[in-house]
């Protein structure tokens, strides 16, 4: 069984074909700058050398029928026809409560994921665009939507809904629905299998240039961070995360922006960008703040700061915590967030072992925990491509 995963974007669409008999990755790749001048492809084979193709991709289109060229061309390609290939599984921001779970997409599941674009203005179009040109040039392949909100799905009614008139919540549909799930689904399964537990009271902490947590109990997502849209709950890149909704009007009287901009500075000119002044690299900020940049080690201090309340109110929430797990780029790589993060936790039942917090890369599943810890600490690489090939897998 080979299984194609899509990650359409505004400008982008990266791919990874999957073997699923194994599991393991054939080729991936991507390709940039779609509908500009200068757009390319690059295309690794695995174990091979990647290739890199520069040609004009005036749409989404043109992209995929470029990255089926690129898998079955004679010489860099890994499959003799697109005839192996057994589907394909897209990623799709947001289901907008209409669908609690991955679909086969038909005429009616794209009429409603368009219905939804309001929701992901950002994303939906480029989602969409990538399923409808799949389905042009390959009509016979099943085409399987993989939600970001579908793992959040399970959380209650007090966890997900806003404290605004109960109408306005059904008629327009105004509630958390949380976002990263293919990650914190896989992370927080991998936890279960590596702890051989599956009854487990977690926290996971997605932390990349987008940032998240989920309370999952028993592997069902209880409460998560990201809101409507991703810009609630965690300090991000360049992402404000959780603010007083009346310091909008505040600013947007005080520098006459209006609420486009408004929202624009929110998603994309706050978070660690916003506070250091700077970057919104992790990476940047922290070699700065290393170096006595103040606004920079703020910006660290704010986001450590945010993710350890989450964590006590997630505790809270589940009524304790058995397993906290660190994944996405920043918490991958880093050991100075993991520990500031946790410090002071104890009382939780959380206790660093600190030199294997900094021995763990992200390379694979490491239990940075003390060996008595009574909630183990793990750090997991994700692997939201995998989710997004084995949903599509159980869907055909
Ligand atoms: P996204 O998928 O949300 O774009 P990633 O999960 O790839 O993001 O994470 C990107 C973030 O990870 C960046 O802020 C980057 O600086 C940070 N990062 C990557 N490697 C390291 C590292 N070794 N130490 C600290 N931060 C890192």
């Amino acid at each position: 069984m080979k299984i194609l995963v899509l990650n359409a974007g505004s400008s982008s669409v990266k791919y990874q074909l999957f073997n699923m008999d194994d599991n393991t990755v054939i080729a991936k790749g991507g390709c940039e700058r779609i509908g500009f001048d200068g757009s390319f492809l690059t295309h690794k084979p695995t174990g091979k050398d990647s290739v890199t193709i520069t040609k004009s991709m005036p749409d989404h289109k043109v992209a995929i029928k470029m990255v089926m060229d690129a898998l079955t061309d004679k010489n860099h390609g890994v499959i003799a026809s697109m005839k192996e290939v057994n589907a394909v599984g897209h990623r799709v921001l947001h289901s907008g409560g209409d669908f609690d779970g991955s679909v086969l997409v038909g005429d009616n599941e794209l009429k409603i994921m368009k219905k939804n674009i309001e929701l992901g203005p950002l994303h939906m179009p480029a989602n969409i665009m990538g399923i409808e040109a799949c389905m042009e040039v390959m009509p016979n392949v099943p085409q399987v939507a993989v939600f970001d909100t579908a793992f959040h799905a399970t959380m209650p009614p007090k966890a997900y809904m806003y404290a605004i008139p109960y109408s306005d919540y059904k008629k327009y549909k105004v509630r958390k629905y949380g976002f990263h799930g293919t990650s914190h689904k896989f992370v927080s399964g991998e936890a279960a299998k590596f702890l051989n537990n599956n009854n487990l009271k977690t926290v996971t902490a997605h932390l990349g240039n987008g940032a998240s947590m989920a309370a999952v109990v028993n592997g069902k997502c209880v409460d998560t961070s990201m809101g409507l849209t991703p810009l609630e709950g965690l300090v991000m890149g360049t992402r404000s995360g959780d603010i007083d909704p009346a310091c909008c009007e505040f600013l947007m009287n005080k520098t006459g922006m209006n609420i486009s901009e408004m929202l624009t500075y929110l998603n994309k000119k706050s978070g660690l960008l916003g506070v250091s002044e700077f970057s919104n690299d992790f990476r940047d900020v922290l070699n700065a703040a290393n170096q006595g940049n103040e606004k920079a080690k703020l910006a660290i201090d704010m986001f450590a700061y945010r993710v350890k309340k989450y964590i006590g109110s997630y505790a809270a929430a589940m009524g304790g915590i058995d397993c906290l797990v660190f994944t996405g780029g920043i918490a991958e790589h880093n050991s100075f967030i993991r520990e500031q993060i946790t410090e002071g936790l104890e009382f939780l039942g959380i206790e660093i072992d600190h030199v294997l917090c900094e021995k763990a890369t992200g390379s694979q599943i490491s239990e940075i925990s003390k060996a008595g810890s009574k909630c183990k600490v793990l750090v997991i690489p994700t692997n939201e491509e995998l989710v997004i090939a084995r949903e599509t897998l159980d869907l055909i």
